[in-house]
């Protein structure tokens, strides 16, 4: 029997949604051409990859974020670590999307696409609908391995600072863990539309952090010029907290402090000093920001 590839099941959702892309470079209308590539009436062309993602990147970048760290972030994700702060999103969209009307998510930043996953799983197991999802990443091995373990997203390697896609086309921006550039969440934001950005709280790791900083300015976090940096550009309509004990088991030890800035550059005493400590939980603890859009129509 005939079995679609994955590169034609995402190149048939790329079609789908066609309407939704706008070119990187030129900022033409776009579309799928042979299901093969993503063409805008300039012929500026970015193929369909085979695991089904598209790069949209006029050039490679390279970020210091490599395969491994995506693979360890997989591995955590997978663990359920993020569980119960990815049900915590999913219930703000839901709350928050009362109408039948299909809903679009932009996870922007996405990584390795797993919170996106979780939450799109959530969504669904609770109120099956017309669901849009999108991610992307500025890089290619976090999105090559989101399009390879999930194909039911389009997933796109693009610039956060030039989003290929065409204004107010989302309901809700999901910005999670990640760099934010809200100028391009205002521009691609719907009328109604919301922003949800997670970041690290106080606590965050902290059995991590008490051991790979001690004694240093990173032992202890800060996230207040991050939330008055988002309230500058958005109205903060709620702040929700989210603090959790997760369970580690042992193999998922190496993956945690692989996956964290946090033992970038500690010496191998310190790292040697944690896995001494044989954890069996790690603090998770999240500020969940909120916001509508500022003044839209004069922007
Ligand atoms: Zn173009």
């Amino acid at each position: 029997m005939f079995q679609k590839s994955k590169k034609l099941i995402s190149a048939e959702t790329f079609e789908v949604h066609q309407e939704i892309f706008r070119c990187p470079l030129c900022k033409k209308p776009m579309q799928v051409i042979h299901l093969q590539s993503l063409v805008c009436s300039n012929q500026h062309c970015f193929d369909i990859a085979k695991h089904g993602y598209v790069n949209l990147l006029s050039r490679g970048i390279s970020t210091k974020y490599d395969k491994k760290i995506f693979e360890y972030r997989r591995l955590i994700s997978k663990g359920s670590l993020f569980n119960p702060l990815d049900v915590a999103v999913s219930q703000i969209i839901m709350n928050r999307h009362s109408s039948n009307e299909p809903i679009s998510i932009l996870d922007a930043g996405c990584g390795e696409g797993s919170h996106l996953n979780n939450i799109q799983i959530e969504i669904n197991r609770k109120k099956p609908m017309d669901l849009l999802a999108a991610g992307i990443d500025i890089s290619k091995e976090g999105i090559s391995l989101a399009a390879e373990g999930y194909s039911n997203a389009i997933w796109c390697v693009a610039d956060i600072a030039n989003c290929p896609f065409s204004s107010q086309r989302f309901k809700f921006i999901l910005n999670i863990l990640s760099p934010a550039n809200y100028s391009e969440f205002r521009r691609l934001i719907s009328n109604k539309g919301l922003v949800i950005k997670v970041v690290p709280e106080q606590d965050y790791l902290k059995e991590l952090r008490e051991i790979l900083y001690k004694g240093s300015d990173k032992q202890t976090y800060s996230n207040s010029l991050t939330i008055s940096h988002f309230n500058k550009h958005f109205n903060i309509l709620d702040i929700e907290s989210i603090r959790y004990q997760a369970d580690l088991s042992e193999q998922l030890i190496e993956p945690l402090l692989g996956m964290t800035p946090l033992s970038w550059g500690t010496s191998e005493e310190r790292i040697e000093k944690f896995l001494q400590l044989n954890l069996k939980q790690v603090t998770m603890d999240f500020k969940i920001l909120i916001g509508s859009v500022k003044n839209k129509p004069h922007d």
